[in-house]
């Protein structure tokens, strides 16, 4: 099969207001990071390195993946992703081959590029002593690009996991990873601000307005993704009752079929 993963994708139109829920020294730290990431001659002159890679870990659904195109967004810069089981090869040197050129044609752009790779535990996991040859050599192939760019070269690689404790040491060392970022489940006031994001210019009524901030209260354990997913189902709901605003009962529905789901989905993990 052919790979795509060398071409980047439009431009994100995400920005860093689309991502809800962020710790305030978090969004201070990701500031800061930008702010050296799109001036790195001044950050030179103050002996300021710019980060060759963050790491961005969490829960599924909390927004690492918003967050990794928020940044290439506000650094104006090529976007290139790709979920680490696509290096995944049984062939001997596929995988490797797969990561250099995903690297060159970073490189090859005009201006900045983020590369952004999620579940990248699947590509960066722990090195095992009798563990298969090819996943050690796409490891290998990936601690080369990492060493080989230089840190003002205009290339910023972003990797996401649930599974930190899967990755390898080598890969998380600094001059690689030189910033990681937790990303936890939203606390009360994060999904409240989550749920301003997913019904931003939507119809409300006056119940489901009135409404928000207990759902906010009431939606503890909820990822972002879960939230969204609770909105979009709220809207289809109205929509199929020919309605063209969310009434408090398509709400009530949505939240019992999503926490439904969701204990079906751990009770299958049982
Ligand atoms: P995974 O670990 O499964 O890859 P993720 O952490 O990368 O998940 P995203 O893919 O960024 O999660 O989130 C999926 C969707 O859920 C987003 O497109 C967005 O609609 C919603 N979402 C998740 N987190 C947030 C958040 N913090 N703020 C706003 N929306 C969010």
């Amino acid at each position: 099969m052919k790979s795509n993963i060398s071409k980047p994708a439009p431009l994100p139109t995400i920005t860093l207001e689309d991502v809800g829920g962020l710790q305030d020294e978090m969004k201070e730290e990701i500031s800061q990071t930008l702010a050296i990431l799109k001036d790195p001659e001044r950050s030179a002159r103050m002996g300021i390195k710019p980060p060759k890679g963050i790491l961005l870990y969490g829960p599924p659904g909390t927004g690492k993946t918003l967050l990794a195109q928020a940044i290439a967004r506000e650094l104006n810069a090529h976007f290139f992703s790709a979920s680490g089981s696509a290096f995944n090869e049984m062939f001997i040197g596929v995988g490797a081959s797969r990561v250099r050129s995903l690297f060159q044609s970073a490189r090859k752009q005009q201006g900045p590029a983020v590369i952004f790779i999620d579940e990248v535990d699947a590509l960066a996991g722990k090195r095992k002593p009798h563990g298969g040859e090819e996943g050690e050599k796409t490891l290998t192939e990936l601690l080369v690009q990492l060493d080989g760019g230089h840190s003002n070269d205009g290339i910023l690689f972003i990797a996401a996991t649930n599974r930190k404790d899967m990755l390898d040491d080598a890969f998380l060392r600094p001059g690689r990873i030189d910033f990681t970022f937790q990303v936890p489940l939203p606390d009360t006031k994060g999904r409240r601000e989550i749920i301003d994001i997913h019904t931003k210019g939507k119809n409300l009524s006056e119940e489901v307005l009135a409404s928000l901030d207990e759902l906010a209260e009431s939606t503890s354990g909820f990822s972002g993704a879960e939230l969204s997913s609770l909105f979009a189902t709220a809207s289809r709901l109205a929509l199929r009752q020919g309605r063209d605003y969310l009434a408090k009962s398509d709400l009530d529905y949505a939240l019992d079929r999503t926490i439904l789901g969701s204990t079906t989905r751990a009770l299958q993990d049982i």
